[in-house]
């Protein structure tokens, strides 16, 4: 290893999970979401290619292997992938990736403007506390903000929306949430992975998200930051059409439910998704 890689020194096991944590749905035959505790990581590619497929996201804190347990049973034993796409750094989509990048030696992929975030230069926003919506915003306090440092494992995606190593699928900038994040996005079947830029459960309530009741919601409050950002990123993504979309948290959403759901969230964006108070909210003109 060229260079010593490692987690901010605010990382730990979060003890929050839900009735879907373990839980695997191939969304797509291609397309295979796994729940680590409430959040949802992806592999693409065909379950007959041990090495032609990729990670979308790494899950929560203390979880490599228990994914390395379901990518092996999923691709069979001592199956790695062809590398690691994030759509943002949040402790939560990278909770494992130290670990996994030191075991299957496998490059990553993020927006440049998540890069600080990816190289130990940058801390997160702190969550907000004081937002509004549940048990949930109100601990996030103790989640992980500080910048992993993954060194030069980490590039920046190109410029052009391609992806070096999933080129049947493009990169979509959907800020908001995140400076960097991205959501990803096939033509061919309209198969969206959306990360954070909206989620299909309220991830700011505790019992939701133990029950793991859907509904479509905006990005988890606690850590978005720019909701006009949030707002346009939602848009463009409905201007996509998907027919079927997995997100970071809640279960995957498909067909008319997804549309209708997607033109709710858009239209009325103001009262599901931004909060009425909060330190990301106030002083925000409408
Ligand atoms: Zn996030
Ligand atoms: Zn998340």
């Amino acid at each position: 290893m060229s260079e010593q890689m490692n987690y901010g020194e605010d990382y730990k096991y979060i003890p929050m999970t839900s009735i879907s944590s373990g839980e695997g749905h191939e969304v797509l035959p291609d397309v295979y979401s796994y729940t680590i505790q409430v959040v949802n990581l992806c592999m693409v590619g065909n379950p007959m290619n041990p090495t032609g497929w990729t990670l979308v996201d790494a899950g929560m804190p203390k979880s490599a292997n228990a994914i390395i347990r379901e990518v092996e049973s999923r691709f069979g034993s001592n199956a790695r992938p062809n590398g690691i796409m994030l759509t943002h750094g949040h402790f939560d989509h990278v909770g494992a990736i130290v670990e996994l990048v030191e075991h299957w030696n496998v490059p990553v992929f993020a927006h440049e403007l998540e890069i600080p975030h990816l190289r130990g230069e940058k801390s997160y926003p702190e969550a907000d506390p004081t937002v509004e919506g549940g048990l949930v915003a109100r601990m996030s306090p103790y989640f992980p903000n500080e910048p992993i440092n993954l060194g030069n494992h980490v590039e920046p995606l190109p410029s052009d929306g391609t992806i070096p190593i999933l080129t049947d699928w493009k990169w979509v900038h959907t800020p908001g949430h995140s400076p960097g994040h991205v959501s990803f996005f096939r033509e061919s079947d309209r198969a969206l992975i959306a990360g954070d830029a909206f989620v299909t459960v309220k991830q700011e309530s505790l019992f939701k998200v133990l029950v793991q009741e859907q509904e479509i919601s905006g990005p988890p409050r606690y850590f978005t930051t720019d909701w006009k950002q949030a707002w346009h990123s939602v848009k463009k993504l409905k201007d996509l059409k998907p027919t079927v979309a997995i997100t970071g948290h809640g279960a995957p959403m498909k067909g008319q439910v997804l549309t209708d759901n997607l033109t709710l969230l858009v239209n009325e964006f103001d009262k599901i998704a931004i909060p009425k108070h909060g330190r990301y909210v106030d002083g925000l003109e409408s």
